[in-house]
């Protein structure tokens, strides 16, 4: 009888499923009613008293291990005949193509304006985003009554009961930064600021409230306004192209003296007078001058013994005139069409 139940096990191991057909002719051998198993179960009344319970629990493993196979190959079977999770793959289909993300043209042009002022030995510097009025206006020579300072230009930070702090606001120039570099370090000091800064205006084509600035700022002994002029014309010639023509315009603002606005040939009309820059031939990319004696001495620097320049410009302006984008809104937009002009760049 032991002999009978191996060679039964040995049936059952050896036997393959592979298909239904098989499925059922190993049911009906081994697990159906009428099969190999019954038969033993029927022979088990003759096995001798002593021997019939040892028997029997060979009997019931073998039985178990014919069910467990069935259920196991019924699984697979089933699963692998069900149609819906077939994968049917037609190779004359057109491919879909893997599209290549792209950096965002601001990032691009930041990159390009860090790399331009690095190799003339600037270095790049960071501050915070939410500043105090002493870093944003008062230490940048800021008069009480600037009409920069008024709500209408700058977002001032609210309380949680609602009461509005004018002293705590996000910055609205990256000139913050070089106010605490100047704090911080001691001359000569190289360095360029690119961040994001904040102005409460309505947004247009020409206008919004969130944009980039680079800053730049050199003090050390002796630096006078040619410094200034070439570092400026170095860059503009490296941002767009040997051709390009600037200009010096005088200018004011609170934190230099001498203050002057930096214009370059219009890209479009190559100075010949087009729309965009108002028939004059000239666009206007920056804004410099020396740094107020005012401002060191505000930052603890000796203005007798320590001269410099500062200059500032908007990233998305220089990225406008580069790539002759005329809505300031369309890099805020997230519109895949506009932002996939710039793969590869
Ligand atoms: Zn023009």
């Amino acid at each position: 009888m032991l002999d009978k139940i191996k060679e039964i096990q040995q049936q059952i191991a050896d036997f393959t499923i592979d298909n239904k057909e098989k499925l059922e002719q190993f049911r009906i051998a081994y697990v159906g009613r009428k099969g190999a198993m019954a038969d033993l179960f029927d022979g088990l009344k003759n096995v001798i008293q002593e021997e019939r319970r040892a028997v029997g629990a060979e009997l019931n493993a073998l039985k178990d291990l014919a069910q467990t196979k069935f259920n196991e190959f019924q699984t697979i079977i089933e699963a692998s005949s069900d149609k819906s999770l077939e994968v049917e793959f037609d190779l004359t289909l057109p491919n879909i193509p893997n599209l290549n993300g792209s950096v965002h043209p601001l990032t691009l042009v930041r990159a390009r304006i860090i790399e331009i002022f690095e190799k003339m030995g600037f270095n790049v510097s960071d501050g915070p985003e939410i500043e105090s009025d002493f870093y944003n206006f008062t230490a940048l020579n800021f008069p009480e009554n600037h009409p920069a300072r008024e709500m209408q230009d700058t977002f001032f930070i609210e309380k949680s009961n609602g009461e509005i702090k004018d002293d705590i606001l996000l910055r609205t120039h990256t000139s913050n930064v070089q106010i605490r570099l100047m704090q911080n370090k001691k001359p000569p000091l190289r360095s360029i600021m690119p961040g994001r800064v904040y102005r409460n205006e309505a947004i247009s084509a020409r206008a919004h409230c969130l944009f980039h600035q680079v800053e730049g700022l050199y003090i050390d002994k002796n630096v006078g306004f040619k410094d200034l002029k070439d570092t400026l014309y170095h860059f503009a010639k490296e941002m767009f192209g040997k051709d390009t023509k600037v200009r010096y315009r005088p200018s004011y603002f609170p934190f230099t003296e001498p203050s002057a606005e930096i214009d370059i040939t219009c890209l479009i009309c190559k100075g010949k007078g087009c729309n965009v820059c108002k028939y004059t031939g000239w666009v206007e990319i920056a804004g410099s001058g020396m740094v107020d004696p005012n401002v060191l001495e505000n930052c603890g620097i000796d203005s007798k013994e320590y001269t410099g320049f500062a200059f500032g410009m908007g990233i998305e302006r220089i990225t406008m005139l580069k790539y002759q984008i005329k809505d300031l809104r369309l890099f805020t937009e997230n519109d895949v069409r506009f932002l996939r002009q710039f793969e590869g760049q």
